[in-house]
């Protein structure tokens, strides 16, 4: 008998402990699992569960939506669900079976989910359809559904753009050159289709042109070098490791190049004497002499040299080899590359400089030079860029036009009701609610992002907005992610409440701990409108729960929240004002992106009097230092935090469990202190009992995996201790480091580094120098790529509108490019322009399935 609960339950605890939020615990990612997931909750709990199961389906499939920054908390949402279950009963394993099992759960999740058919990409039957038929058409009303009902915050680009009805859909194995047996390997690196095939996208590419001699080789730079293998050969050395050593020369010098381990195993067979090889990587020296360790390395023939002088370096599958991608693919190219239709007008093509389709991809496998390859980058980055936007705009446009309740505040009661407060609103808090203002007052439903760090001061934004709707007779309803969150709020609102000058709302808590009195009463409350505002989790999406009439809807934390939890808060009033509040900065560039078809405040002052966070960051060796320093803090009656961020549990990885660790700490290093543990596999009701009791100050030292919440308060808390922070991203760490710093006392945050390497403690640096989670925002985004803040379940076209993302400039382009057509042509029915919206259609027509 299927046990629902205890295998998500052991999934999560899988994909957050050994798995790294990868979403690969189960085959397919919990979004493909959701469904076998919703069929067996459903037998388990029946048809009363129903709303319950959807919102946990949803969540799954957030989860898999989203960028691995977020799906950690998001985990942890959806513990808190599993938990609440179906009634907001506490719902414990015994219910479901006795019997726990642990070692069977992967392997029946993964087997589960093939047996369900996810991630099995059908290949489209082969069409012959006319390569230049017109695309097939949406009707108009079709399209503006899609896109009204999707609210799409992360873009994700479709998976396979449906062009199947062109041919490009077609099996991989029509194309000359790739039968049953290489077809397979393909498959291993997702390509099925002709589409698939001649978008497979190059990794890097080998510059032959940018090649250095031997004689010209300097200390310390990357280089390629083409050379001939002299002599090669492999020992053992007296360390007991395997170390395999070549010689090679060109006409200019001669260098030696080493290889260890496994690695150095592999080039036994490479590297006959004679071979010519092309080894990539970093100079270094031995001995006085130049050489190189660990480059990478691949043997090359004469026709690669002199053919082209850009070629493509492709990920490949063991069994493929680079020069037969290659051929195949300038095959490929050729039979292809001019059948696959442009969907970009001419008019935008010549207006924006942009290649044609063919011309483009052509460039992007075998370029001619390095002008050819980037103008190629930037056609195909534009294309993918404009259908984001043209849905993004589309998404916008259709909200404009809806009619929201008019909600104009008086001057005086909103003087009055800002005098009221302990202090005054920072200027950015003045300036965001002055922009919310204005939203409620102009008669269409307002949507808006408040932006704002940890402790910006985001609530009492929203607490103001709310008494101004409840002020006009109309309801507030605000959710939090989790029950110690949304117990906080209440808390904060009703003390503050009870400071405004009549008439004060009244407010109510619901969550799935509320007792049946208490329920009945708030849910009763609710629905004659005598309760204005409701504060809560997830239990405010249950179906019981009626309001006479929602008119603002709060979303806290928005990002530990699927797209169809967000909506359905909002479904229960009648295009209500939704305001979401976040505080994971993403870059400033990346907001068109991700929040595209919002409005976008933020909260950039932080209140004053808060003493800004001290932050260091320690050598490895340093660690004796860090926990005497915590030792003198506790003694001042502080508290600490120690976090053991588990990214990547691989051996190779030397992660301390949590577990090990804390045990080692209370009994080696602070053996007179309290230390607690929490990590991804404590009970939820367990875990809220360690944060009580840290809360409550009866622990001295909590040692912790990256669970720990955000926004929760422990004023006390002054201390927090990363180990291993070189393994984050700066804006992760900038979230971590916001766990302390609430109180009055100065407040600590330590990083440290795991490795020495001048680079990682050097970009560590940068959080010594700033307290401002966007400025390190923008510079994760400029170390680590767009990935960190956008989904990276990408595929298609993946680095191509990546890289897209972090050209502001071109963004920015596109964006007033899809105003512009959307203007003129809402529908994009005109002409040339209907291609586009086949294409727009697709793009975001997996992307509404994943939301
Ligand atoms: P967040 O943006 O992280 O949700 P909160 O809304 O929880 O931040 O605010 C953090 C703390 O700062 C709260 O204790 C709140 O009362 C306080 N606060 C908010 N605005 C101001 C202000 N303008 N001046 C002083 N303290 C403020
Ligand atoms: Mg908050």
């Amino acid at each position: 008998m299927a046990r629902p609960l205890e295998t998500l339950g052991k999934m999560l605890d899988l994909e957050t402990r050994d798995y790294s939020c990868q979403d690969r615990a189960v085959a397919g990612g919990l979004a493909g699992y959701a469904g076998t997931w919703r069929r067996q909750a459903a037998e388990m709990f029946g048809e009363d569960a129903r709303s319950w199961i959807e919102s946990v389906v949803g969540q799954m499939k957030a989860y898999s939506a989203s960028s691995v920054v977020s799906r950690q908390e998001m985990a942890e949402t959806l513990r808190e669900m599993l938990r609440a279950g179906p009634s907001g009963t506490v719902v414990s394993p015994a219910t479901e079976s006795p019997a726990v099992v642990a070692a069977e759960v992967p392997a029946t999740a993964a087997a589960e989910a093939v047996a369900e058919g996810t991630r099995v990409v059908e290949p489209p039957a082969a069409s012959t359809n006319e390569p230049t038929a017109e695309p097939q058409q949406v009707p108009a009303e079709a399209w503006t559904t899609a896109q009204a009902e999707a609210e799409l915050p992360v873009a994700e680009p479709a998976e396979t753009p449906d062009r199947s009805g062109r041919g490009l859909g077609a099996p991989v194995t029509l194309i000359s050159g790739i039968g049953e047996k290489r077809g397979a390997l393909l498959a291993n690196l997702g390509i099925t289709t002709i589409e698939n095939f001649v978008t497979h996208m190059p990794r890097r590419y080998e510059d032959y042109s940018q090649l250095k001699t031997i004689d010209r080789l300097v200390y310390g730079e990357r280089v390629s070098v083409l050379a001939t293998v002299w002599e090669a050969a492999g020992r053992t050395t007296h360390t007991h490791k395997y170390l395999f050593r070549a010689i090679l020369s060109d006409t200019t010098g001669t260098m030696e190049v080493t290889w260890f381990g496994p690695q150095g195993r592999g080039m036994v067979k490479r590297l006959q004497p004679g071979a010519q090889v092309l080894v990539s990587g970093k100079v270094g020296e031995y001995l006085g002499r130049l050489t190189m360790t660990s480059p990478e390395c691949e043997t090359v023939g004469r026709s690669d040299v002199t053919n082209a002088r850009i070629q493509p370096v492709y990920p490949l599958t063991e069994g493929l080899t680079q020069r037969w991608l290659r051929s195949t693919m300038r095959r490929a190219l050729s039979a292809w590359a001019d059948r696959v239709p442009d969907a970009l007008p001419d008019d935008i093509r010549s207006r924006y400089g942009l290649l044609s389709l063919s011309r483009a991809l052509w460039g992007i496998h075998l370029p001619d030079s390095q002008d050819h390859l980037a103008a190629s980058r930037r056609r195909l980055a534009f294309e993918q860029t404009l259908y984001l936007q043209l849905g993004l705009v589309r998404q916008k446009r259709l909200r404009k036009s809806q009619t929201g309740r008019q909600i104009a505040a008086d001057a005086a009661r909103t003087a009055a009701l800002t005098a009221a407060l302990p202090y005054e609103l920072t200027g950015a808090q003045q300036r965001s609610l002055a922009e919310l203002m204005g939203d409620l007052a102009k008669g269409e439903p307002m949507s808006r992002l408040l932006q704002g760090d940890v402790g910006s001061g985001k609530t009492v934004i929203a607490a103001l907005l709310m008494t101004l709707v409840a002020d006009q007779g109309c309801q507030a309803a605000m959710m939090a992610p989790t029950e110690i969150l949304a117990e906080q709020h209440f808390k904060g609102l009703a003390a503050l409440f009870e400071s405004f000058p009549e008439p004060r709302p009244t407010v109510g808590l619901l969550t799935g701990s509320t007792s049946a009195a208490d329920r009945d009463a708030i849910v009763q409350g609710l629905a004659d409108g005598s309760l204005r505002i409701a504060v809560g989790t997830h239990a405010l999406i249950q179906e019981a729960v009626v309001f006479k009439d929602l008119a603002l809807v709060v979303i806290d934390e928005q990002h530990r929240f699927g797209v169809d939890q967000r909506r359905a808060l909002r479904d229960k009033g009648h295009n209500p004002h939704l305001l979401v509040m976040t505080a994971t900065p993403i870059p400033r560039s990346l907001e068109l992106t991700v929040w595209g078809h919002m409005d976008v405040s933020i909260l950039d002052e932080m209140p004053p009097g808060r003493q800004p966070i001290r932050t260091r960051v320690l050598h490895p060796r340093e660690r004796g230092r860090a926990y005497t320093f915590i030792q003198s803090q506790v003694a001042k009656g502080r508290q600490a935090f120690i976090i053991y961020p588990l990214v990547e549990a691989s051996d190779k990885i030397d992660a301390r469990a949590a577990v090990d660790e804390a045990e080692r700490l209370q009994r080696d290093v602070f053996p007179k202190l309290r230390v607690g543990l929490l990590h991804g596999r404590v009970r939820p009701d367990e875990k809220d009992a360690v944060m009580g009791k840290f809360s409550a100050g009866e622990m001295d030292v909590l040692v912790a995996t990256s669970v720990v919440e955000v926004g929760i308060d422990i004023p006390n808390a002054t201390v927090i201790l990363i180990d291993g922070a070189d393994r984050f991203g700066l804006a992760q760490l900038h979230q971590f480091r916001g766990r302390v710093g609430r109180g009055s006392h100065q407040s600590y945050c330590l990083l440290l580094a795991e490795s020495a390497s001048a680079t990682a403690v050097e970009r560590l640096q940068a959080l010594e120098s700033t307290n401002d989670g966007f400025v390190l925002a923008e510079k994760d985004l400029e170390m680590r790529g767009p990935g960190e803040f956008l989904g990276t379940q990408q595929s298609g076209f993946p680095e191509l509108p990546m890289a897209a993302f972090a050209d502001t400039r071109l963004l920015h382009e596109v964006r007033e490019l899809a105003e512009e057509l959307l203007e003129v042509d809402p529908d994009l029915t005109r002409g040339a322009y209907r291609a586009l919206r086949a294409e727009v259609d697709s793009f975001w027509q997996d992307a509404g399935d994943l939301s």
